[in-house]
């Protein structure tokens, strides 16, 4: 397993997560054995805004002897008193919820309590002004809560949360469907998606996540908006090719699909090639580099996607980007114009020009 690092809290955390909505389908012998094999096989970054309340007692039994070993992501606002899964801005119905979740894991710390899924600005006003925000500030000052979270589909919701609250966690719906604008929680457009990712990258929060199949959509052809099915893979590779990913949370309810999920770990590179989504590309974000190094090989030896994703941070004002930019053994400045990344790319990248325009950009910083 790879790990990525949390660079607001230090944590090193499992690129490949699990998402707990459908844990509780599954049988009660064969939950905890799933859980606990995802765990054994360095799965240690775990969702909690579980589909059912049948759920945290298998994680409570699964993981009590390993606690300090897995990370935990607890929603407030998910609310499992009537059995399933509710969504509450309730002070009151928040407080004895959480309290019930810490009982069943059998825990009394959370390592993310989550500012839970606010998608409309008016979700936002009516969680501080319940009291709901100063409760979590509360639970962090006690140490009960370790970091905060925030959990939305929408990107504007998400920039003014930022601008008020010191998040180290956002988890978001990041997925090609999505992000070209198709499906249910398709929030915001190319350009604000990707000042999200942007901003995360620039500032250390991490991003966890969810719904990387767009639903299981993706992995279907006659569901999929793009008419093709992608592998599981294919989608987890463009989820965590975004700045600002650290992992994916995708859901599990046996042994064998934590396997199907681990053997991400073991792809060959040709086999993450998510390039050809790039026939769907909507206008607007046609002639932008998505990262994929679907143009490779560089006879230079560029990592044509690295150097990319860095000019684009380092442009949005990612200081550090700058620093990694630098210390590439190759960079822009290493192109010698041969054209063969230009006729590689499915996504209409003149990389070349953008090769010089990035060299320049550098040279002037
Ligand atoms: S230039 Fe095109 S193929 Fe190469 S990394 Fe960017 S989007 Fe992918
Ligand atoms: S044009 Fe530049 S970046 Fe593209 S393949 Fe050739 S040398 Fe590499």
């Amino acid at each position: 397993m790879r790990y990525r690092t949390n660079r607001r809290t230090g944590d090193q955390i499992s690129e490949i997560g699990l998402g707990s909505a459908y844990i509780y389908k599954a049988d009660h012998d064969e939950a905890v054995r799933t859980l606990r094999h995802a765990f054994s096989n360095g799965i240690n970054y775990f969702d909690l805004a579980a589909g059912d309340a049948s759920a945290f007692p298998l994680y409570g039994e699964a993981f009590a002897d390993v606690r300090d070993r897995v990370i935990y992501q607890i929603h407030f606002g998910a609310d499992y008193s009537a059995g399933e899964y509710g969504w509450s801005l309730d002070l009151d119905t928040i407080r004895k919820s959480v309290a019930w979740q810490l009982e069943q894991l059998h825990t009394d710390y959370i390592d993310y309590g989550f500012i839970h899924c606010q998608d409309e600005d008016s979700d936002w006003e009516t969680y501080k002004k319940n009291g709901i925000l100063d409760y979590i500030l509360e639970l962090k000052k006690k140490g009960i809560v370790r970091h905060i979270g925030l959990s939305s589909h929408t990107p504007s919701v998400i920039m003014h949360i930022l601008d008020e609250v010191k998040v180290d966690m956002l988890m978001f719906s990041v997925n090609p469907a999505y992000d070209y604008g198709q499906g249910e929680f398709a929030f915001g457009a190319d350009a604000e998606r990707r000042a999200v990712y942007e901003r995360c990258e620039k500032d250390g929060i991490g991003i966890s996540v969810m719904k990387p199949f767009c639903a299981g959509q993706l992995l279907d052809a006659d569901q999929s908006p793009f008419g093709i099915a992608l592998t599981p893979y294919q989608c987890i590779r463009y989820a965590l090719d975004k700045p600002g990913v650290l992992c994916v949370l995708p859901g599990a309810q046996s042994v064998q699909e934590v396997d199907t999920l681990l053997a991400y770990e073991k792809q060959k590179e040709e086999d993450l090639d998510y390039s050809m989504i790039a026939e769907y590309t909507p206008k607007e974000s046609a002639g932008k580099c998505v990262y994929c190094n679907h143009c490779r090989p560089c006879p230079m030896g560029i990592d044509i996607g690295l150097v990319n994703k860095y000019y684009d941070l380092a442009k949005a004002g990612d200081e550090l980007a700058v620093t990694h930019y630098r210390t590439l053994e190759k960079n822009a400045d290493d192109c010698i114009k041969c054209g063969h990344c230009d006729s590689r790319c499915p996504f209409h990248v003149h990389q070349s020009a953008r090769m010089s325009e990035i060299a320049e950009w550098f040279a002037k910083k």
